[in-house]
């Protein structure tokens, strides 16, 4: 790490991005250092997004810089508004505490685009914390739409740019492929006077959708094909949700990208290794406009890929639109808001990006790094609480109808400042079906005939008779509590082998619980072109109804549960005041690595 880094307040991971960050720091090459997260808004954001959301507001987090969030917002007939709204929470909800104060926004009451070019060295956005409670609106590359086009003109002008009238097909004919060079397209040489005309009447809206592009001016016959006169408008007559109808002609990626990273003054455009082969292009657009400010850069990073698991917005739509999953937060998708209702914490996804870094390499990651992650930040910070899924009814017999013993209950032996909280034991209690075994092997040590269990935070209990009912399933287990193997009793050092959770049955409240595994069976779910709705896991979600103690009458959305012995949970959204339902949220052990007693 270098003396930068370490003297820097914040811990900066090492890596080959950082490395190039520390160095341009050392250099005092910036003012600041400026990153973006650049969404485009045409689904909800998933964990690939996280990576590069951690990356981007990392780096801007750890030298003193900023981060702005970018709606790449250029293709408006896939683009929606909801999206554009579901990206701004997933975003802020992912760096609330962490980086919000990173958060480069727009400012308010700032003039038009203009104001920021012609040899201007400070820029018009500023970082901007909403503490004041002001909800500011991300940045949006279509709000350079006037500017940028201005800059199509500019390339029109140098001579750099000109109007083609082949058609879609035609373009990509000739522009051949990567072992065989394009053709020139007959509209090359058009005059700048020409180009100006016809790019003007497409922007009026005279020519229909697909009928002319304006495409650079670079060479047919580069070895990169993206350099091979990439188009760099096309007509579209299509209302944009940011826009409006105000346009007819948009420009592709390539174009503004680069473009709207000058205009934010970002430093460093991170993106992911796909994008490396139009790294020529996003130079060759900058530097064939004169432009006065100094240039950004762009760096490529490995895609995160991980076990399990689908990461692509196209196919995550594809499973929402055809109803194999309840929606975008399903909570068995890798979506943030999938993942947030489901009961993941950003603070676990932070620390799942930070412990994979960031290479040059693309990979599989093993899910059960994800869920590690999720795991030790749930067991650190999730308050203890008993729940029985199946139950099975125990009948203390030696405890009266109206009595109850008072007990104490640790809220989290991870931390003891969440103290301690009184739960009752009544003659009535729910245990689960799988801590009783009527005939039981030698190592079962849980509840058996005639044998004995501790009940969590109570006292030993032996199991005396067994009641069937007619059709000779069992209905109840009649026991006797050992009140004086209670804690501070006069048999307290009695030992038993197994302790088993429970909930009072006249005082636990019923609730449906959801519980969630892997959405498919296979770790790759595409591999060898296989069609990934073949391997969808049919056992993916199952709802179980169970029993919950009465504390937990007052647990609130986003708060987090670990439901001893079962795993860890939380209050879907579909709770209401009539209906209880929580979420698994992951189960206490990797039950794919062992088989284990699942419930
Ligand atoms: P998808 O293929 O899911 O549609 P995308 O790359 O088209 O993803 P964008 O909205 O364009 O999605 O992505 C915004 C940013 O997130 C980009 O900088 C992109 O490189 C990054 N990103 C997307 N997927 C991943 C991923 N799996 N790992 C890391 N970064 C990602
Ligand atoms: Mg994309």
């Amino acid at each position: 790490m270098s003396e930068i880094a370490s003297s820097n307040p914040v811990p900066v991971p090492a890596d080959f991005i950082r490395d190039i960050v520390t160095t341009h720091v050392a250099e005092k090459r910036y003012p600041q250092i400026i990153t973006r997260f650049p969404p485009e808004p045409n689904g909800y954001l998933h964990i690939g997004h996280a990576k590069s959301i951690c990356l981007n507001f990392g780096i801007a987090r750890e030298y003193q810089g900023r981060c702005n969030l970018r709606m790449d917002d250029t293709n408006p007939a896939k683009e929606d508004l909801e999206y554009v709204e579901s990206i701004q929470e997933d975003v802020r909800w992912l760096i609330r505490g962490w980086a919000d104060h990173c958060l480069g926004l727009k400012a308010q009451g700032t003039g038009p685009i203009d104001e920021v070019i012609g040899g201007r060295t400070d820029y018009r956005m500023e970082a901007v914390m909403a503490a004041d409670g002001v909800e500011r609106e991300p940045f949006f590359a279509s709000d350079y739409f006037e500017q940028i086009h201005r800059y199509a003109v500019q390339l029109i002008r140098l001579g750099k740019a000109y109007i083609c009238d082949l058609s879609p097909a035609d373009t990509e004919h000739y522009r051949g492929s990567p072992d065989r060079p394009g053709t020139d397209s007959p509209f090359r040489t058009r005059s700048v006077e020409e180009n100006l005309a016809l790019f003007a009447r497409m922007t009026a809206g005279e020519f229909p959708d697909g009928a002319r592009t304006l495409r650079a001016k670079i060479d047919m016959s580069s070895p990169n094909i993206w350099l091979r006169d990439p188009v760099l408008y096309r007509i579209r007559h299509v209302e944009h949700h940011h826009t409006g109808a105000r346009w007819c002609v948009y420009p592709l990626y390539d174009f503004a990208h680069c473009l709207s990273d000058y205009l934010e003054g970002i430093t460093h455009s991170i993106c992911t290794l796909e994008f490396e082969v139009h790294r020529p292009l996003y130079d060759w657009i900058l530097q064939a406009l004169t432009l006065p400010r100094p240039l950004p850069h762009q760096y490529e990073f490995a895609r995160l890929n991980l076990g399990y698991t689908l990461i692509s917005k196209r196919k995550l739509m594809a499973l929402v639109k055809e109803g194999l999953v309840s929606g975008w937060d399903d909570p068995r998708l890798p979506t943030l808001s999938g993942m947030r209702r489901r009961g993941v914490r950003p603070e676990a996804l932070r620390e799942f990006a930070r412990s994979i870094g960031v290479t040059k390499y693309n990979a599989l990651t093993d899910v059960a790094v994800l869920e590690k992650a999720i795991r030790d930040d749930l067991n650190r910070y999730a308050t203890r609480r008993l729940a029985v899924l199946r139950p099975i009814k125990v009948v203390l017999t030696n405890l009266g109808e109206t009595e109850t013993v008072e007990l104490t209950a640790v809220n989290n032996p991870e931390d003891p400042a969440s103290g301690t909280r009184t739960i009752q034991l009544t003659r009535e209690v729910w245990i689960e079906q799988d801590d009783f075994m009527e005939v039981a092997p030698p190592k079962y040590f849980r509840l058996r005939p005639g044998g004995e269990v501790r009940l969590k935070y109570a006292c030993i209990i032996r199991c005396d008779d067994v009641v069937k009912d007619a059709a000779g399933r069992i209905t109840e287990l009649h026991c006797t509590a050992q009140f004086d193997t209670r804690t501070g009793g006069t048999n307290a050092a009695k030992k038993v082998k197994g302790t088993i959770h429970w909930v009072s049955a006249s005082l636990g409240i019923p609730a449906e619980v959801r519980l969630y595994d892997r959405l498919f069976t296979e770790e790759e779910p595409e591999k060898d072109g296989r069609d990934f709705k073949s391997v969808l896991n049919p056992g993916s979600l199952s709802v179980v109804f169970g029993f919950i103690e009465p504390s937990l009458s007052g647990a609130n959305l986003g708060e987090n549960f670990q439901f001893e012995r079962l795993g860890y949970f939380c209050l879907d959204s579909d709770n209401s005041a009539t209906k209880r339902v929580f979420n698994r949220t992951i189960t206490l052990k990797d039950a794919w690595a062992k088989e284990s007693v699942k419930v």
